[in-house]
């Protein structure tokens, strides 16, 4: 019945006794043989280890724990290694039923649901994950490749940042990278290699040099286009350069303190703005016609950019440009440049339909593994959890069978 309830093949149960911390089943593996840990080659026995637990899953409120003295053996390659047991996975404290079950809750639920669920703390379920994710990364995530997107994320309260590349047909994470930057990216293109790099047809990113030079230098071929949140988010660091430098002139009076205190009613989109700061915003439109100036022409922006016919948005972003250099704002007037360099880039993100929701969905489930990943210690981790949630790896976890 115990052999049943633990639910593990390829072992033997021996005996169980209750402990103040759940059950401790004692089990062997069912095979005499021992193989070595770390490559599974049957190896002659070294000598017997002190007994271990392996933690396993609960019975309603009862923590299952395999106990077993493992051997040590003599692996020709490996030296003196302890033996491989077939419910866990070598140098893991935890089953791997355990660690399948932790993995497929931390795919479909937040953090403290399941830390409380499986007992274990949020440093741990990122152990586990980078285990898991490393056994099971599909290799063939690299193969036709054709539309991807380039992305930094920060994390570690912006100390730290990963790069991730998803491939935008497939709808799915396909790359994930230490750092920012050319280099980073260039080592997504070391590991592509030159035939598949030279496959690619599209590249979003953003309008910094940095991906741009490594897409240049490694899929010369591929349109680099511009989404739009990253057309968006340097309109709103031009509107708040404007902001600041209108608080700056005004100095300590009363119109410059409330607009230090106007940023997120202007960079809020107006539909989301609470009472108090359209009360704010309707404020700098009386009083400081610059920054209404300059806050018009964010929307405006945001308008042109959400058009899904190309010719209609072409249109609107000419007329914008030719606004904007007149506006007598400087970072607009610079921004005006910029776009008109790369509106062909732009204009691309239009005509592919990639301006669809379901990109920006995959987008905003990346940012917000990346804010609940706080805890992480590592960016390996990070890593690992990207993959696991957006890497469309399937697991089948040990969940209950009714018949
Ligand atoms: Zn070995």
């Amino acid at each position: 019945m115990l052999r049943r309830l633990v639910g593990v093949k390829g072992l033997v149960v021996r005996g169980a006794r209750f402990e103040s911390h759940g059950v401790e089943v004692e089990v062997r593996p069912r095979q005499r043989r021992a193989r070595c840990g770390e490559c599974g080659r049957p190896c002659p026995g070294y000598d017997t280890a002190a007994s271990r637990l392996w933690r396993h899953l609960s019975l309603g409120r009862t923590v299952f724990w395999l106990r077993y003295a493992p051997r040590r053996v003599q692996c020709r390659e490996h030296g003196v290694r302890v033996e491989r047991v077939p419910w866990a996975a070598h140098d893991s404290h935890f089953t791997r039923e355990f660690e399948k079950m932790t993995a497929w809750l931390a795919q479909r639920m937040d953090k403290t649901a399941t830390c409380r669920l499986m007992g274990i703390n949020w440093r741990t379920v990122g152990t586990l994950v980078q285990r898991l994710v490393t056994a099971r990364l599909d290799p063939a995530r690299l193969e036709e490749l054709y539309v991807i997107g380039v992305d930094e994320l920060s994390f570690r309260r912006h100390h730290e940042y990963v790069t991730v590349v998803v491939d935008h047909l497939k709808k799915r994470v396909v790359w994930v990278g230490e750092g920012k930057g050319e280099k980073t990216l260039q080592q997504f293109f070391d590991e592509l290699g030159k035939e598949r790099s030279q496959a690619l047809t599209h590249v979003t990113m953003d309008l910094g040099a940095a991906y741009r030079a490594a897409v240049e230098a490694r899929a010369p071929q591929a349109q680099k286009v511009f989404d739009r949140f990253h057309v968006q988010k340097l309109a709103n660091e031009a509107l708040d350069t404007v902001r600041r430098q209108e608080a700056g002139l005004l100095g300590g009076t009363a119109e410059g303190q409330a607009l230090k205190r106007s940023r997120w009613a202007l960079l809020k989109n107006p539909w989301n703005l609470t009472q108090r700061q359209g009360q704010k915003l309707s404020e700098v439109a009386r009083t400081n016609r610059r920054l209404y100036r300059a806050w018009l022409l964010k929307e405006s922006l945001a308008k042109g950019l959400s058009y899904h016919q190309p010719l209609r948005a072409e249109q609107h972003l000419d007329g914008w440009a030719q606004w904007a250099s007149r506006s007598k704002l400087k970072p607009f007037v610079k921004l005006s440049k910029t776009l008109r360099r790369f509106k062909h880039c732009i204009l691309a993100y239009i005509s592919t339909g990639l301006s669809n929701g379901l990109v920006e969905g995959l987008n905003n489930k990346i940012r917000l593994i990346t804010r609940s990943a706080f805890g992480f210690h590592s960016a390996k981790a990070l890593t690992a959890m990207i993959h696991l949630c957006c890497g469309g790896i399937p697991l089948t976890p040990p969940l209950p069978v009714l018949a």
